[in-house]
């Protein structure tokens, strides 16, 4: 039996294909989405998935997400005392798909197929391989995303050839992909996207707007919500958001030192005050056509995938933009990884889709730090200037003028960096150039800073000083971000040494995680009531009672929802 698995950004799913159809998996939870993070408890066991999401504020140091943007590369987590790599941590949330669809299917389960987004070079596709393996499965195949979505909707059964487009909006990316499908091979014609554009920028619009409209921003006379209040405040606003996608207006209400602030947030408001991410969808949308040189006319369909493409407002920005309405009658949230499903359920009849894929893009934006002006001659470091965009095509050479900063400045030195995020400091260093200059006044010395990357991952950056025309070099040959057979087998046995919280338990430890996130934002009595409820839960856990420690969760439950106030999730 071969299962598919959607190793999402935020989210994985798993999924099998039974009695002629592709279903999602449920978790231990009974949960069909399983957030793609890790951690270690307190007692050294790992922990993945709700609970470990629960924790990410709690336990930032012990904690981890989002690593799927890293694979590929060697970059490390450190989780206490250990440390991993981002294929190591994939092979965690791997290992508790594989043993839930063992507990659903009552069998062992030892091939899968993976789904990896279009755009992702050799180098993480082969970690995600990896990340297969240390989870004890065979990986059948990768399938890319966007053909994964499109196979779910049955777009393989089309007879004649076809063009369509996959939009993609999860939690925090999205992904463009334009195919077609000839002769029963399917092609990724162009893939584009935003690394950093999802469903939790809409919640941050909100937010804002919130501030300003319930008077929160004028109570508070320009100081911040403290930690824990900014988090209620986020949940608060991601129920608004779901509100909206089932009715016209919602109100979003939050209560602050004693206050209550509120504000009615219609569809119209939510689309006035979205529209500058409206304008970021558009652009990838667009950079795909024109990379596929293909007219938004000529797409036989649109298929929508990722949670945020529910929003009504993205819907109707897609039926407008393609002048059709898309395809949605599956869950956006589940479409991967059924379609990952329905290409095992292919593959064991033998009928399995073939695919061109496409690795000749750059995976990653490649630029250097600089130092931005902030005020009159105030300059902060530490920012991140892209110079090649993820999704360039290879081999793309581009170009980026650069300035002193400082009167005097004898030496200039060019950090060159990887990543999709504005700081540095959340990017992966690649390498340092440094050399002496002219000693002039800030802004005389200038240089032209060119990066040239090639189909092999050699990336060249080329500096030079334009008063002089001096240049220097720096040659980065794409990182040794691929673990070797020896080093797979020995961290096999090493990982499978880890203990894991018992699958059977998790549903406990998950509400502990959670009861302990609402205790840091809660205050005074509430938060005594509820050290209360925790410790009578787990007091009835050490007895191993199952009636009594059904009642005490339930009861627990009830009492963390009254918290809440009925935020409960
Ligand atoms: P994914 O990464 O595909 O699981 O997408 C998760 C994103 O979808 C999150 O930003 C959610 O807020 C968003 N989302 C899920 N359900 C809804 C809904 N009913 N309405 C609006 N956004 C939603």
């Amino acid at each position: 039996m071969i299962i598919g698995i959607d190793l999402g950004t935020t989210n994985s799913l798993v999924a099998v294909w039974r009695d002629g159809k592709a279903s999602i998996i449920p978790n231990a939870l009974g949960q069909h989405l399983t957030p793609s993070c890790v951690g270690m408890d307190d007692d050294g066991t790992v922990l993945v998935g709700e609970a470990a999401r629960a924790r990410l504020q709690t336990h930032p140091h012990l904690t981890t997400a989002l690593f799927k943007r890293y694979m590929g590369s060697e970059r490390k987590t450190q989780l206490g005392k250990q440390t991993f790599r981002p294929e190591e941590l994939s092979s965690m949330v791997l290992r508790s798909l594989k043993e839930d669809a063992e507990a659903f299917l009552g069998h062992k389960v030892e091939e899968a197929i993976i789904t990896v987004p279009a755009y992702f070079s050799d180098a993480q596709r082969k970690a995600t391989r990896v990340a297969g393996q240390l989870a004890g499965l065979k990986v059948e195949r990768l399938l890319n995303e966007p053909t994964a979505a499109a196979l779910a909707y049955g777009i393989q059964d089309t007879q004649r050839e076809t063009k369509f487009l996959v939009f993609d909006l999860g939690g925090g990316t999205f992904d463009v992909s334009i195919l077609e499908l000839f002769e029963g091979v399917m092609e990724v014609r162009a893939s584009a996207g935003d690394n950093f554009l999802g469903g939790e920028d809409f919640v941050t619009a909100m937010v804002d707007a919130f501030m300003t409209h319930s008077g929160l921003a004028k109570a508070l006379g320009g100081k911040e919500l403290s930690g824990s209040g900014k988090q209620r405040l986020r949940d608060e606003a991601e129920r608004v958001k779901r509100a909206l996608s089932e009715s016209p207006a919602a109100t979003m209400a939050f209560a602050w030192e004693g206050a209550e602030y509120s504000w009615e947030c219609s569809e119209d408001a939510l689309a006035r005050l979205c529209e500058p991410l409206m304008q970021r969808l558009r652009t990838p949308v667009e950079r795909a056509l024109r990379d596929a040189t293909i007219k938004a006319s000529e797409l036989d369909s649109v298929v929508l995938a990722g949670g945020a493409t529910r929003m009504p407002l993205v819907r109707k920005l897609a039926s407008r933009m393609f002048g059709r309405f898309p395809m949605i009658h599956l869950d956006p949230d589940e479409a991967i990884a059924l379609g990952a499903a329905v290409q095992a359920g292919l593959k064991m009849r033998d009928a399995a889709l073939d695919e061109v894929v496409m690795t000749d893009v750059a995976p990653y934006s490649l630029g250097i730090g600089i130092a931005r002006q902030v005020g009159p001659n105030q300059f902060e470091g530490g920012h991140f200037l892209p110079i090649i965009e993820r999704n360039s095509t290879v081999p793309v050479s581009r170009v980026e003028n650069v300035a002193t900063i400082a009167d005097f400045q004898r030496e200039l030195s060019v950090k060159v960096y990887q990543g999709e995020s504005r700081l540095i400091s959340d990017n992966i260093y690649l390498g340092t150039l440094t050399f002496p200059i002219q000693s002039k006044k800030a802004g005389e010395v200038t240089a032209d800073v060119r990066f040239t990357y090639d189909v092999s991952g050699v990336l060249e950056a080329e500096v030079t000083v334009l008063p002089t025309q001096e240049k220097h070099k720096l040659v980065i040959t794409e990182n040794a971000g691929v673990m070797t057979p020896q080093e797979v087998e020995k961290r096999l046995t090493e990982l499978a040494a880890l203990k894991i919280h018992p699958r059977d338990r998790m549903e406990n430890r998950t509400l502990v995680a959670q009861a302990d996130r609402l205790y840091e934002q809660l205050l005074g009595h509430e938060r005594e009531v509820l050290a209360q409820y925790v410790a009578a839960f787990q007091s009835t856990l050490d007895k191993q009672e199952p009636v009594a420690e059904r009642r005490a969760r339930e009861s627990l439950v009830q009492m963390m929802r009254q918290l809440e106030g009925g935020l409960f999730l």
